[in-house]
């Protein structure tokens, strides 16, 4: 746990969040400025500060964060299909320093991205 990070504070409960599911290694909850009809994150419990921070031993984890991101995907009835985003760094929009997938679905999705 990183004492200043705001999804580490959500992870221990001390800042709430709009929890969907949880189990030993990450949580997923609401994002509170959706870009889309659903708009989840699927965080580590482990503080990992971003993707270009991640590390070998810590590879079963991400894929981990994936398939349940699949899983939670399929509960919230994204059947058409939906985009999972890894912001990384500055240049990739990433705001929060706790690596997180967001999982945005129930509307089509653009391509390029901004
Ligand atoms: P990033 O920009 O790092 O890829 O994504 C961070 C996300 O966290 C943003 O989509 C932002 O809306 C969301 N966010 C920021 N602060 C909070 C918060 O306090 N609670 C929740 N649930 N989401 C947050
Ligand atoms: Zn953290």
């Amino acid at each position: 746990m990183s004492s200043d990070c705001l999804f580490c504070k959500i992870v221990a409960g001390s800042i709430p969040a709009k929890r969907v599911y949880e189990d030993e290694l990450c949580i997923c909850f609401a994002d509170l400025r959706p870009q889309a009809p659903t708009h989840l994150l699927v965080v580590p419990r482990q503080h990992i500060a971003s993707l270009a921070d991640a590390e070998p031993a810590q590879s079963s984890l991400l894929g981990h964060l994936f398939v349940k991101a699949a899983e939670i995907a399929r509960a919230s009835d994204l059947d058409h299909g939906y985009r999972v985003v890894l912001n990384t760094g500055a240049d990739g929009g990433q705001t929060v320093d706790h690596l997180h997938l967001h999982l945005l679905g129930g509307r089509p999705m653009t391509w390029p991205p901004g």
